[in-house]
């Protein structure tokens, strides 16, 4: 069976979590501290806050943002629900906008139509780990003094080019930006999330927001030799990391580096076959752009059922996801309005498939993905309109 994917994790991972064992303190103490300083460094951030994992990361993000019920937040549907949810988490509404179908990002051309008086934040994704169009969605928010959230959940290791170089997703370039450790991404502590922003008042009322809104953390009262009482003085939640799981995500990172420069042979080696499989078309990446491919997403010839090209790879031992699913069709999300047409996200969910891709998959395991996706592709072709008649 070819999987999705395949974490990167071994006896270094293993090791790590056995020191955080041994050590006598297994949560958000000095692995956790140790791990936001070197996330920080590792995608240029002024400040870095752990916590529980995105989705969790996304609520404390919007919240500090200002984000309060009856506001709303122009984002997309075409995402992963937790996006949706962190804006529901807030009380607010999701304005749902649609994507560029070149990238499966938010188009900025589309975003300034669905800000209204109660716009309160703009939230978009760095979709399987493509940056978004950063340039223009800085310009819009600043225009209208909204504050950038970037759900990176996908990105880490993820590039822009910016001001004639490139710097790491998450600087950020935004007011925040929220990742995820989830073993689907690039990275992985298991669960995980991270919080990098360039405010340092915003980074303090993460700190506190995710340990209950406690005025003195556990940590500083176990370090003094003085009796001292916290208080809490609003609504706060648990949110943190573990030890256990920082001390695993720094092994992590040291990886990170290769394991970008693996995921992006792999895709440039996709490409280069994929060009010989008629009618599927692999994603794109613009010159100034530079993904860390979290997922590899091909549209499919417009004549083949999606279902059955899937159930075809399945077939063959080869596993294979849809498009990005669209919030908008979700029951959850039924109590949404949809002012805008969402026609290139509901495409991309319904005429995509995410192929599998991890930093040690081999040749040969990629030549089989791609024999079976064109003879599935000719398998699932729909019957002609006229061969049905
Ligand atoms: C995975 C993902 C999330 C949620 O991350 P968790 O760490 O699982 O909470 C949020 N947004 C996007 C775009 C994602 O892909």
């Amino acid at each position: 069976m070819i999987p999705m994917t395949r974490p990167e994790m071994g006896e270094p991972e293993a090791a790590a979590a056995r020191r955080a064992i041994l050590s006598g303190w297994v949560t958000q103490g000095p692995e956790v501290a140790a791990f936001e300083q070197e996330f920080a460094q590792a995608v240029q951030a002024p400040h870095a806050c752990a916590v529980s994992n995105c989705t969790t990361a996304l609520h404390l993000a919007l919240r500090v943002a200002g984000v309060l019920p009856g506001h709303e937040v122009v984002t997309v549907s075409h995402s992963f629900i937790a996006t949706a949810n962190a804006v529901r988490y807030c009380g607010a509404m999701p304005v749902f906008v649609d994507i560029d179908p070149a990238t499966f990002n938010i188009d900025p051309r589309r975003i300034e139509r669905a800000i209204g008086p109660r716009t309160r934040a703009i939230l978009c994704v760095h979709q399987m780990g493509m940056p978004c169009e950063l340039q223009a969605l800085v310009e819009i928010a600043r225009r209208h003094g909204l504050p950038l959230v970037e759900d990176a959940a996908c990105a880490i290791g993820s590039a822009v080019l910016w001001a004639g170089e490139w710097q790491p997703i998450g600087r950020p370039h935004g007011d925040v930006a929220c990742f995820s450790f989830h073993p689907r991404k690039v990275v992985t502590t298991g669960d995980g999330g991270m919080l990098t922003t360039r405010h340092a008042d915003w980074d303090r009322q993460y700190r506190l927001l995710r340990q209950h809104a406690m005025s003195v953390p556990d940590t500083v009262r176990h370090a003094s030799d003085r009796v001292s009482f916290e208080h809490y003085d609003q609504l706060g939640f648990n949110y943190r990391l573990t030890d256990i799981q920082a001390a695993v995500g720094r092994e992590q990172l040291r990886r990170l580096p290769g394991i970008v420069a693996r995921r992006r042979a792999i895709a440039s080696r996709y490409r280069q076959l994929l060009a010989a499989v008629p009618g599927v078309r692999a994603p794109a990446e613009p010159a100034h752009l530079r993904s860390n491919w979290q997922s590899y997403c091909v549209r499919l010839p417009a004549d083949v059922d999606q279902a059955g090209v899937m159930q075809h790879l399945l077939d063959a031992g080869i596993a294979s996801r849809r498009g990005i699913m669209c919030s908008h069709r979700e029951a959850a999300c039924a109590d949404v309005p949809v002012h805008h047409a969402l026609k290139h996200s509901e495409a991309a969910q319904d005429g995509c498939i995410l192929l599998p891709l991890y930093p040690s998959m081999t040749q040969d395991e990629q030549r089989q993905v791609v024999d079976a996706l064109a003879a599935a592709c000719r398998a699932a072709a729909r019957p002609k309109a006229a061969d049905a008649a």
